[in-house]
């Protein structure tokens, strides 16, 4: 019988993390007691849709296996790239010969520890039949300066129209794995997954996010991601907000 698409999420872990600085990679710097790839990965793992995870790490990492999360068992880990893309490219391969072109891919960045479960159920719900796939986004709120080498501002950028890219992005197997392709062929560094889509002529949809879906890019935000953990999911403030009613 034909079965529907499924749903995998890729977490490119493998970088460096040098704008970070520290002793080693901030995917595995303490965050309220549990490493920041820990927090991400278990926001995934929170949602049933999501069939299995694939975890790239570099080479030599021995902190993973450490994690809890690396016990369960829709998880597995294949080997990082050099680039954020290579690492997401070697994932996507790890999954050759079981996903199909019509199954969706969750990327994720393992520094994103605070992605709520709500955001990642959104995404698939907005996404499930788009043409195209899409990614969590944010309006630009803030007045954007193009900055010169000394420190001044070049210029005002007009901020109407801009937006700034979250993950997950959601694109299709078959799309994701020739757009990253087409992308390494012709030498291009991309930031984002959306970007070697877009390079298919393709126009990614963007779905907006929550505003606490932060990356972790220097020893500053651990503070905000503390902050922002602490008050927990909001299925769980639903939860709690049920149980509350349910007593009244
Ligand atoms: O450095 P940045 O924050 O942009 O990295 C985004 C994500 O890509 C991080 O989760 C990082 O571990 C991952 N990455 C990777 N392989 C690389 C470089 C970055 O998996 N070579």
């Amino acid at each position: 019988m034909p079965r529907g698409p499924r749903f995998f999420a890729v977490v490119p872990a493998a970088g460096r993390g040098e704008r970070f600085g520290g002793r080693y990679p901030k995917q595995y710097v303490a965050l309220l007691g549990r490493p920041v790839l820990s927090w991400s990965l278990r926001a995934l793992l929170a949602v049933p849709t999501v069939f299995s995870v694939v975890v790239a790490l570099s080479t030599g990492d021995r902190r993973f296996a450490r994690l809890p999360e690396a016990r369960d068992p829709r998880v597995r880990t294949c080997r990082g790239g050099e680039r954020r893309e290579l690492s997401v490219a070697n994932a996507l391969e790890a999954l050759a010969g079981e996903a199909r072109d019509e199954d969706w891919v969750l990327v994720h960045d393992a520094a994103r520890p605070c992605l709520d479960p709500s955001d990642v159920r959104r995404l698939v719900a907005t996404l499930r039949d788009d043409p195209v796939g899409g990614l969590l986004g944010l309006p630009v709120g803030d007045t954007l300066k193009a900055a010169g080498r000394d420190g001044r501002c070049d210029g005002t950028v007009p901020r109407d129209g801009l937006w700034r890219a979250l993950t997950p992005q959601m694109f299709r197997y078959g799309v994701l794995r020739r757009a990253l392709r087409l992308n390494l062929e012709r030498g291009r560094a991309v930031t984002d997954e959306a970007a070697a889509v877009e390079a298919l002529g393709l126009r990614p949809r963007l779905v907006t996010g929550r505003t606490d879906n932060i990356k972790i890019t220097f020893p500053g935000d651990l503070g905000l991601a503390a902050a922002i953990l602490r008050t927990g999911w909001s299925e769980k403030d639903e939860d709690r907000a049920r149980l509350r009613r349910s007593r009244l």
